[in-house]
């Protein structure tokens, strides 16, 4: 049960005043934000020898697997004690001072950088975990880039009193209460705090019901462009797919916060039909900076996506909607894993000297896997598509470094090198384990039970509060799964470094796989060797023009014809009932050959097939 809001706020402001709780005043600035943070409680503090205290700001959160450094990002940091006393103070590494005199500081004030606008080269923060402040616009306050604290405050209570310009609106998952020109939010502990990001813009927000949750969606989009209304559309429903796959949500709230810059320009460029080099190395050095992606919370998520124009040979990937859809159900799952089922390390994160769990495996490989998953039983994708994207992840998944070191020991040490860089394969690899551990869990359980029955099983064991023992967690998880052989997989293949075994596993599921496969294709009409031309490289690469052409081409292409990769490709796989479409730039105009479909058998590693039809229906519904 929840206590009315006003209530719950006025109790806790009371006691803030009368036992110097946590409060953070916060305003925001034209490329940055104020913050006083009122309230000290240091558990370590040597008030014996004068008085000393460490504050601090974290070096990584929750869900980013990286080392962020927050505190570079902080100036003019200043303390005061209860009789507005300034303190000594010296900056000790990125992320922590030492505040020095003869009384407790009281209150400590500092600005924070609109860190997202900033050029950083080493250690950048990912997006999602990122901050923007603009005074016109609106505000992303991510914690960990806001928020500090001294040693040992980070269970207490704390209150966030921040500034809110005329019109705008602060949305979050907090519990909190507007007034004038203030927003008062509430969390129960420093965690819960950077638990709860906070998107303060004028409003561009739409809310849903999924079973007992309440779903709202909030927009920062920095050219002003109102897309919650479209955003809802497309993720009601997915987010119905996942009320089919889970048999109860386990939050009463969840909110989509997204942010969406302008590319526009970009776009212009790579899409208009005829990109120069010197705009395709603007866009390539611009973007390959950006972190487009999303980053999990338990009732939330944030999202950095990308705005490309609506240029009419955009892929269908770039469109904004789009990049959200790729990310919601992935972090949408994280409440389930490790959200609710974790390791100590996670429950009890230590922002400062921050260990780092072995399941990433659980974490990310399983939320990656059930996030296909439901999407193909909810018929979010095809049978084709499903096959497509997990076939992907066996091919990307062998890139990850077996040689040198397992899954769990990148997980253990993934913040460091060489390991952070094998960090992505959590999304291939890992998921392609999970669903080699799905498998051996039907077929041992002749389909009454699945994967998700046994982590459900275990979020029930343990939960949001409990975390597991890490070490043990391998034997918890195999006497739930009762699967035998099961230990032994994750001794081999996740603990150890031995090849996964594909095929063993998927025919547990109806699945055919062959190591080498080769498929069907529409012939390369600009291929050299399959076609009467010559041609030569353009853009960069990203387009072919015919320089020469013989009495034998068969697609009719002409001498100047310019055809871009892009265009190419979709043409041949989209080629249906003996033409392909290709749209040609030919004197400086558009034309679009109707090309007569040559077929060609190509190889192509990892083939999975469906061998046994009553397994793969099983596999592919959810009963
Ligand atoms: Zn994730």
């Amino acid at each position: 049960m929840k206590q009315p809001i006003l209530f719950a706020l006025l109790g806790l402001l009371a006691s803030a005043s009368a036992t110097a709780q946590s409060v953070y005043l916060v305003d925001i600035k034209a490329d940055g934000a104020t913050v006083e943070h009122r309230g000290f409680a240091a558990p370590d503090a040597n008030l014996s020898d004068g008085f000393a205290a460490t504050y601090h700001l974290p070096k990584t959160v929750p869900g980013t697997y990286a080392t962020l450094d927050y505190g570079r990002f902080v100036t003019d940091f200043t303390a005061v004690d209860a009789e507005g006393k300034a303190l000594k103070v010296k900056k000790k590494g990125n992320n922590s001072w030492e505040v020095r005199g003869s009384a407790a500081p009281v209150t400590v004030r500092y600005t924070v950088a609109s860190i997202m606008e900033l050029k950083v080269k080493k250690d950048k923060i990912f997006e999602p975990a990122s901050t923007y402040h603009d005074d016109q616009k609106g505000s992303v306050l991510n914690g960990g880039g806001v928020y500090g604290f001294w040693t040992g405050q980070e269970r207490g209570p704390v209150t966030v009193d921040l500034g809110t310009p005329k019109g705008w609106f602060a949305a979050t998952s907090l519990e909190g209460e507007a007034l004038g020109d203030r927003t008062t939010l509430v969390a129960s502990s420093y965690h819960a705090l950077l638990d709860n990001p906070v998107l303060l813009t004028k409003p561009d927000t739409a809310g849903f019901w999924v079973a007992n949750t309440r779903v709202t969606i909030a927009v920062l989009d920095l050219n002003g462009t109102p897309r919650a209304a479209d955003f809802k559309r497309e993720l009601e429903a997915d987010m119905a797919a996942v009320e089919r796959f889970l048999p109860q949500l386990p939050v009463d709230r969840y909110t989509f916060l997204t942010m969406v810059g302008d590319f526009r320009w970009a776009g212009d460029i790579l899409f208009s039909g005829k990109p120069s080099v010197g705009g395709i190395i603007k866009v390539v050095r611009s973007l390959s900076n950006q972190g487009f992606g999303a980053l999990e919370h338990n009732t939330s998520s944030v999202y950095y996506l990308g705005d490309f124009g609506s240029g009419e040979r955009m892929p269908e990937d770039l469109r904004v909607e789009k990049q959200l859809l790729d990310a919601a159900v992935h972090e949408f799952m994280h409440i389930i894993t490790p959200l609710g089922l974790h390791a100590p390390a996670i429950h009890d994160f230590d922002y400062a000297n921050p260990t780092m769990s072995q399941h990433l495996w659980l974490y990310e490989g399983v939320t990656e896997y059930f996030a296909q998953l439901i999407r193909y039983q909810g018929g979010r994708l095809t049978q084709q598509e499903y096959l497509d994207a997990m076939r992907g992840k066996i091919s990307q998944g062998e890139k990850f470094p077996n040689n040198k070191f397992s899954f769990t020991e990148m997980s253990r040490n993934v913040l460091d090198k060489p390991y952070a860089e094998a960090y992505m394969h959590v999304y291939d690899r890992g998921a392609v384990m999970a669903w080699l551990i799905d498998a051996q869990i039907r077929g041992a359980q002749q389909g009454q039970r699945s994967l998700i029955d046994v982590i459900m099983a275990l979020h029930t064991q343990y939960g949001p509060e409990r975390p597991f023992d890490e070490a043990g967690f391998f034997d918890a998880f195999c006497e739930v799964a009762e699967t035998p052989g099961l230990r032994e997989f994750f001794t081999k293949y996740v603990e150890g470094r031995e090849a996964l075994p594909y095929a063993e596993a998927l025919k547990l599921i109806g699945l055919d796989y062959q190591a080498k496969g080769s498929e069907v294709k529409a012939m390369n009409p600009l291929d050299a060797a399959k076609n009467d031309l010559k041609v030569k490289v353009s853009n960069l690469g990203m387009g072919r023009v015919v320089k020469k052409v013989g009495p034998n081409e068969w697609a009719g292409l002409k001498v100047g014809d310019e055809v871009a990769m892009q265009d190419l490709v979709s043409a041949r796989d989209a080629a249906v009932d003996g033409i392909m479409k290709l749209p040609v730039t030919r004197g400086g105009s558009r034309v679009v050959l109707e090309v007569p479909v040559k077929t060609e058998t190509i190889s192509r590693p990892h083939q999975l097939s469906v061998a046994n039809d009553a397994l793969w229906t099983a596999f592919s519904t959810r009963p």
